[in-house]
């Protein structure tokens, strides 16, 4: 751990943590280090890793990236941040993210950009995307990330490193600052998914301080890795069909990108797997209905923010109201407040039925789709973002850009099912790209049996 908290502070440009805590991660160290000598060698014992921002924990100060919670301390750990110390697992800090989980490139965070190791000038992703750099550059063996509409597999691909959101109730949101509660779900990310897969051992598992976790027994995420897919000798992939849908290989696909995912996509063939061709009609509304159901969910969550219980509260106000409103004017950023404006729209008498209501429908409807699509195939292969990762401050002025850009990872969040990032080469100017794989639910294990085969 000492060794890891020289490198965070030797790479302090990166802005990857926000909040570090010597004295409670050498505590932490010691702990493990007295378990690992008593003989307890559980694989976790003693490995450090890196919480987003966004886990509400005890030792160290909780902001989601946003001013309006300065200096907030939590009096409890988050369900993940209490399994995995549990799991022996030293804490090293707080990472950097989008404010509130609420973009695509870290730079909406009040505690300013994060920065791409890969090229310091370039944006690292987002929302995760200070849990992305730490594992990229070597400052912590692995992170917790959330993912919402995208934001553990996009950083992830951006950053050249491999994370899996899982099912939608697999691991607990109990202490997880809310975005969009229908859509969010905790993950690892690590250099490997055999790295992912053992910590979601830990992670994932009914919590009953989460009403939509799910009641199923514990399941092992590494039990498949180096097994082939048939079960018997050959091919390592060989019975797998691979679905490749035509609407994550269109026009807005840059070539870079393309060519390395079709590169990996070549690969898992010579492994033994099969392509399929499948079809996603309804890709391209993941990103209306996401932006409308992501905001609506956002406004109400963020309604707790009100300078009274916690966080952030003006100075000067002339009443209670007018203090509400200076708080949270003062306390949020341009992007949050965008959004809480559409959520409280699209909930609004008269704009319900039209908005809302028809989001959830199509909602509806994109997940079936995939159930269509897994008739054919048993995951489906494509990009996780159109793009490398862009220059800090390319995108800023232009929300509606940065929307589209999450075209190929919404529908998972939408439709609840599992789905990774995993490296697969390099595009344009050097820069890493992954490859999406997305399951049907409950095959994490099987996703992460390919991404360990591919690796
Ligand atoms: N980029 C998407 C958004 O801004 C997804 C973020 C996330 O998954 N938290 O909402």
């Amino acid at each position: 751990a000492a060794y890891f908290l020289q490198r965070i502070s030797g790479a302090a440009e990166l802005n990857a943590f926000v909040d570090l805590n010597e004295e409670q991660t050498m505590h932490e160290a010691k702990l493990a280090d007295e378990q690992l000598a008593s003989g307890n060698k559980s694989l976790l014992m003693g490995i450090p890793l890196a919480h987003k921002d966004v886990f509400v924990t005890k030792h160290w100060k909780t902001t989601a990236g946003s001013k309006i919670l300065t200096n907030y301390l939590s009096p409890f750990d988050a369900h993940v941040v209490a399994e995995l110390r549990g799991a022996g697992m030293v804490c090293l800090g707080k990472v950097n993210m989008d404010e509130f989980a609420m973009g695509s490139t870290n730079e909406s965070s009040y505690a300013g950009v994060a920065k791409n190791p890969w090229a310091i000038d370039r944006v690292p992703g987002g929302s995760s995307g200070g849990s992305a750099i730490a594992v990229a550059a070597g400052l912590s063996l692995a992170a917790t990330g959330t993912d919402t509409g995208g934001s553990i597999r996009q950083p992830a691909s951006l950053c050249g490193i491999t994370g899996i959101k899982p099912t939608y109730g697999k691991v607990s949101r109990f202490g997880m600052i809310a975005y969009a509660s229908s859509l969010d779900q905790a993950g690892p990310m690590a250099k490997t998914a055999e790295d992912c897969a053992i910590m979601l051992n830990v992670m994932a598992g009914h919590d009953a301080k989460d009403s939509t976790s799910l009641d199923r027994a514990k399941e092992d995420y590494t039990k498949n890795l180096g097994k082939t897919w048939s079960g018997e000798a050959g091919l390592p992939l060989k019975g797998l069909r691979v679905g490749l849908p035509k609407e994550y290989f269109g026009d807005g696909l840059s070539s870079d990108v393309r060519q390395a995912v079709e590169a990996a996509i070549e690969q898992l063939k010579k492994m033994g797997a099969e392509c399929v061709p499948v079809t996603l009609p309804k890709t391209e509304l993941s990103i209306p209905v996401y932006y409308v159901i992501a905001p609506a969910e956002a406004s109400s969550n963020l309604s707790r923010f009100d300078g009274v219980r916690y966080g952030h509260r003006a100075d000067k106000y002339d009443d209670l109201l007018d203090m509400y409103k200076r708080s949270r004017s003062e306390g949020f950023g341009a992007e949050v407040k965008r959004r809480i404006m559409i959520g409280t729209y699209v909930l609004s008498h008269g704009y319900y039925d039209a908005y809302y209501l028809k989001a959830q429908r199509i909602r509806r409807i994109i997940a079936q789709d995939f159930q269509n699509a897994f008739e054919s195939c048993d995951i489906i292969a494509g990009p996780v973002a159109p793009t490398v990762a862009g220059k800090i401050g390319e995108k800023v002025s232009d929300p509606t850009q940065m929307y589209l850009e999450d075209i190929y990872t919404l529908s998972p969040n939408l439709a609840g099912l599992p789905a990774m990032s995993m490296p697969c080469g390099f595009g344009d100017n050097q820069m890493p790209v992954g490859i999406q794989l997305i399951g049907n639910y409950f095959s994490e294990a099987q996703l992460l049996q390919v991404a360990h085969a591919y690796q």
